[in-house]
């Protein structure tokens, strides 16, 4: 008599498997980073995360994390008065303000602004403030670097250069212009240092 058959197992329902969470940056002495303990988780995560997404912003950290004859200074913080996003002078990084970008570009606007994006604009002009450069200069490298971040991502949009990268748009808004036409409103508060919505543009349409 032949071995029983083993009873049929159910077929398993395949779960799909969440991509593992990139290990938090350990800023090494190439910064000098300020801030409450939970600040500088939140910006090691999203540093560490972001390196992951991008090959540009992972060689801008590595760079400025090995360029301990010019540290870094970034003081984190959330909210500070007088702060949009950062300041060049005093160092600050505003985290609230950056994580109003959301981490990847909503679906029906692929050539929004991200959190990655800005955070490599504050990292790329504090390394250039370190390296002895004015606000002119650093402003347009990092926007190099910003720009390299994007494409990285798959946008294939690039944030003009000073003096086409933002002008003043309605109620103290700024608005951020792209080399395709896309145009990114940022809504700010009445001292113009919180931000308190982003309007998405989309390039208009040619007219043939
Ligand atoms: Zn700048």
């Amino acid at each position: 008599m032949p071995p029983a058959s083993p009873a049929a197992s159910p077929t398993p329902t395949p779960t799909a498997t969440p991509p593992p969470t990139p290990a938090p940056f350990t800023p090494g002495a190439g910064f000098e980073i300020s801030g409450s303990a939970a600040d500088k988780a939140s910006f090691n995560a999203m540093v560490g995360a972001e390196m992951a997404r991008s090959p540009s912003f992972k060689a801008l950290v590595e760079a400025i994390n090995a360029d301990s004859a010019h540290p870094t200074k970034l003081d984190l913080g959330r909210n500070q008065a007088g702060i949009f996003v950062d300041g060049f002078v005093g160092g600050k990084m505003d985290l609230t303000d950056i994580e109003k970008w959301p981490t990847d570009p909503p679906a029906d606007h692929p050539h929004a602004m991200t959190q990655g994006q800005n955070l490599a604009h504050v990292l790329s002009e504090a390394h250039q403030k370190a390296l002895g450069q004015a606000y002119a200069a650093a402003h347009a490298t990092a926007i190099g670097d910003e720009n390299r971040y994007r494409h990285d991502r798959g946008q294939t949009s690039s944030l003009r250069l000073p003096p086409n990268d933002v002008v003043l748009g309605t109620g103290g808004s700024v608005v951020f212009q792209f080399d395709n036409g896309y145009k990114e409103q940022v809504g700010r508060d009445a001292a113009g240092t919180s931000i308190t919505g982003i309007t998405r543009n989309e390039p208009p349409t040619p007219t043939p």
